[in-house]
């Protein structure tokens, strides 16, 4: 250690590493870090729902866990229209941040996650002139499996898009949609 006071420290070529900030031997910024910059937004936990653990039940439950977990996140600003987004791509599922309000049903997060899913699923499909498909009649047939679909739908049709103050308490974790999903089919995805 170099000594504190008015003398200098003696030059120590390895303190000097230690302190170095743009050291070209620093490690690479874990991935955590990176996502957590992009701020509280960009993250699955939202403040009422978490689309981590509504993309792993949906995955156990409906794709026998052979989806490999996207980049998932709420948007930054509230949709009007628009429920959700998948980017097959870069594999980016993002989720209208006016569906993380708990006067929202689970089932509705959770349905629109799973059409989201499927975009996943399903890939880009070319149609007959060329352009690109993605709700192709599998696709519809397929979103039709999901348990609560009609339900989801009437919902939507019915109170869709909220009015007021969005409800931003957090939802208990038993009870709910998702865990009567996983219990239903013998599920052991974590809740
Ligand atoms: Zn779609």
């Amino acid at each position: 250690m170099g000594t504190v006071g008015h003398s200098r420290p003696i030059p120590d070529p390895n303190q000097f590493e230690l302190f170095s900030v743009a050291a070209p031997t620093a490690p690479p910024l874990a991935v955590e870090t990176l996502k957590n910059r992009r701020g509280p937004r960009h993250q699955p936990h939202g403040l009422v729902y978490d689309l981590q653990q509504c993309f792993d039940v949906i995955n156990e439950v409906m794709f026998k866990r052979e989806l490999k977990p996207p980049i998932m996140r709420w948007s930054r600003n509230r949709w009007r229209y628009t429920l959700g987004l998948c980017d097959v791509e870069k594999r980016v599922i993002t989720m209208n941040t006016a569906l993380d309000d708990a006067r929202i049903p689970e089932m509705v997060v959770a349905g629109v996650m799973h059409h989201e899913m499927l975009h996943l699923y399903f890939g880009i499909t070319e149609g007959p002139n060329g352009g690109r498909r993605f709700h192709t009649p599998e696709f519809r047939a397929a979103e039709k499996l999901f348990p609560a679909y009609t339900a989801v739908e009437e919902w939507l049709r019915d109170n869709w898009p909220l009015r007021g103050r969005p409800a931003r308490k957090p939802r208990s974790l038993s009870g709910g949609f998702l865990s009567y999903l996983s219990m239903m089919h013998g599920s052991t995805a974590e809740r």
